[in-house]
């Protein structure tokens, strides 16, 4: 059991950073790697993408943009990783952590 959560401790600080979604040059949400969630871009009535955190990761797990290149694109989980949906202008993107918490210590 303890030797368990150590590992995931771990293992999630790892991989650790945060998930910055960026919607037509706006950073409309944020989400820790190290929690699983989903946030949908935009609205299924028009444009959107569903992006998913899971097990550290981060992908598209749906869009109804022309070429789903964000959604087969590869899941991202470290630092500088990116995922990019050039129509709907959405960019995903993992940053480390150490300078994010700074920011929100507050
Ligand atoms: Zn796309």
């Amino acid at each position: 059991m303890i030797s368990a959560a150590c590992f995931i401790i771990y293992s999630t600080r790892d991989a650790g950073g945060l998930v910055v979604i960026t919607f037509g040059g706006e950073v409309i949400q944020e989400m820790p790697l190290n929690m699983d969630g989903s946030f949908l871009a935009g609205s299924k009535e028009s444009d959107y993408n569903l992006i998913v955190v899971e097990d550290g990761k981060a992908y598209v797990a749906e869009a109804n943009c022309a070429n789903q290149i964000c959604k087969n694109s590869k899941s991202i989980s470290k630092s500088g990783e990116v995922i990019t949906c050039i129509p709907h202008r959405l960019v995903v993107t993992v940053v480390s952590p150490e300078k994010e918490v700074d920011a929100v210590a507050y």
